[in-house]
């Protein structure tokens, strides 16, 4: 894990992690602008995206959807990244800002805004999956949950299809309760046993500390998010 604490290495991170992604991207930022006046540095940015499109990496932003507060919308300004086959989410009050291919993580205060490179202070930590392949994980999980609120993520295979199966798949076999491990039956509807449930209903939603699936320890679960990483790949993939 690395510490960074200056916006212009930051930006030089994250150019230098879209340059070395080989399978994909994730570029997570609520504000987006590469213009600003008499000031070129962001085509070297725009370049480096350009460039793993044509290596046919998955090039996927994630943004925050235009509201009261924020107006301006990605989609017009990342009109012709789209137009090559780049993805783009809308979700709505984004704050976070990440950037990720598949071996790689950086979490910081920078968004995707030349603004913010030259007049801000700004910080990040990158994460690589060789050392730090739980937290690589953890972070992938949450990218997955983000995508999950957007309002235009769609699965790959047909959204019923996938709901079918999973409703199925998702409710069935033995479980554990999230929040005191006891063993109930498995149902990613109702991960919290009886007792649980009625001590906690009120503080929606309920956090919980295991998995639901596989009772390992996981305090990032929670009543609509039961499972460990692990389990989720597993069941959703
Ligand atoms: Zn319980
Ligand atoms: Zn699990």
């Amino acid at each position: 894990m690395k510490i960074l604490t200056n916006s212009n290495i930051i930006y030089g991170q994250i150019e230098k992690l879209i340059e070395n992604s080989k399978e994909f991207l994730y570029l997570i930022s609520p504000y987006i602008d590469f213009e600003i006046k008499n000031h070129d540095s962001y085509q070297k940015f725009i370049n480096s995206i350009n460039l793993a499109i044509q290596n046919k990496v998955e090039v996927n932003f994630i943004s925050r959807l235009p509201d009261s507060r924020y107006k301006r919308n990605p989609e017009e300004i990342l009109k012709p990244f789209i137009h090559k086959g780049c993805n783009l989410y809308l979700v709505p009050n984004l704050h976070s800002k990440i950037y990720c291919n598949e071996s790689k993580v950086l979490i910081t205060s920078l968004n995707m805004y030349l603004y913010s490179v030259i007049n801000n202070e700004e910080v990040g930590v990158k994460v690589s999956k060789k050392n730090q392949p739980k937290e690589f994980e953890n972070i992938r999980y949450y990218i997955e949950k983000l995508l999950s609120k957007s309002n235009n993520y769609k699965p790959k295979e047909k959204i019923e299809e996938v709901e079918k199966k999973l409703t199925e798949e998702l409710t069935k076999g033995k479980g554990f309760c999230i929040l005191c491990l006891k063993e109930i039956s498995f149902n990613k509807f109702k991960p919290l046993c009886y007792d649980c449930y009625n001590e906690f209903k009120s503080f929606f939603p309920i956090h919980g500390k295991y998995c639901h699936k596989c009772g390992e320890k996981d305090y990032n679960t929670d009543q609509h998010y039961p499972l460990c990483y692990n389990c989720y790949r597993k069941l959703y993939y």
